[in-house]
């Protein structure tokens, strides 16, 4: 991938772009980055590239001109021209890895209050980094560039590990833990000691589903895609028919009576019958969870032993 970058600090870019993964891409080929310096393309003689804003109001304004130039010289047919501003589309996994299909991306960074509106003609879309404003484009550019790269075939070694990571289907990651295996006191979790693949995987799924719900619940109701409904639904080793009452949020709960093949489950004032069909170790005072569901039919909780079932 070719990136080209239009700023006014080119030098910005000389540490990050030599240090870590931005080298390694570089060295490995993938990635070829061209710094542009925006003053060489105006025709003042102070390289002067802002001026007053019309209409008055604080700060400078970048002239359309210079960025138009640079833009022109540097585009290439197939070049993707990104702006990197707060008032663009904001960033995440999904647009990076679009990106990354990208034989040649020109990141525009702007400064001072921004540029001239006529120089985003030239624009293919604007991407903001988060919803606060920096100083200057330059570390947006790092940012996007940083996250694109991630998915270029041949960087992270791993090409399976990027996939894996946190918004990859739209869950976030689970614990991760390494020598020793006893920290101050804490355990590694017994399971991932086992070597046993199936329930390595089974918990590391059942630990991104429980953080999603707690930490984004956000992202989890959107977890609408067939990729998480599909790796979700092998979670459910056996089907529990539950009678339960539509629920807007996700709740926690305790079973606190069983009788018969009913457990009852009391949250606030409102009680969850279960109904047991298959089951056999749903028992007192066991903690349960349950989510807002897939679908108005479809409800999601997660039973003692923290395996997640569909209802
Ligand atoms: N007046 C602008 C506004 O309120 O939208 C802010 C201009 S900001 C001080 C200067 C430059 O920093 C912007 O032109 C943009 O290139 C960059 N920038 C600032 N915040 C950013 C963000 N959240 N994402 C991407 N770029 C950003």
């Amino acid at each position: 991938m070719q990136v080209d970058i239009l700023s006014l600090f080119p030098g910005y870019f000389a540490s990050p772009l030599n240090e870590s993964m931005l080298k390694r891409a570089q060295e490995k080929g993938a990635l070829t980055v061209s710094l542009h310096d925006i003053r060489n393309y105006t025709d003042d003689k102070h390289q002067r590239v802002d001026d007053r804003p019309y209409g008055g109001g604080p700060g400078m304004v970048m002239m359309a001109e210079p960025v138009v130039k640079a833009l022109r010289d540097v585009k290439k047919e197939n070049s993707h021209v990104v702006y990197l501003s707060p008032q663009g589309a904001k960033l995440d996994a999904k647009k990076a890895l679009e990106l990354a299909q990208k034989p040649s991306l020109v990141l525009l960074c702007g400064h001072y209050e921004g540029i001239d509106e006529r120089a985003l003609a030239l624009v293919d879309e604007q991407i903001s980094i988060g919803d606060y404003v920096l100083t200057n484009g330059c570390l947006a550019a790092l940012v996007l560039m940083d996250t694109v790269i991630r998915f270029l075939p041949g960087v992270l070694g791993d090409s399976e590990s990027a996939k894996q990571d946190s918004f990859q289907s739209k869950l976030l990651d689970c614990p991760h833990f390494t020598k020793p295996v006893e920290f101050e006191g804490v355990n590694v979790p017994e399971v991932l000691l086992s070597g046993h693949h199936k329930n390595i995987e089974r918990w590391r799924q059942a630990e991104k589903i429980e953080k999603t719900i707690d930490v984004r619940p956000d992202l989890w109701f959107e977890t609408t895609g067939d990729e998480v409904k599909d790796s979700f639904i092998k979670l459910f080793v056996k089907n529990l028919n539950v009678s339960l009452k539509f629920y807007q949020n996700v709740v926690k709960g305790t079973i606190n009576q069983i009788d018969d093949r009913k457990a009852i489950v009391s949250i606030d004032n409102y009680k969850f019958y279960l109904v047991q069909e298959e089951v056999q170790d749903l028992s007192l005072n066991k903690k349960i969870l349950f989510s807002r569901p897939f679908t108005k039919k479809q409800r999601v909780i997660k039973d003692p032993d923290g395996y997640y079932w569909s209802i």
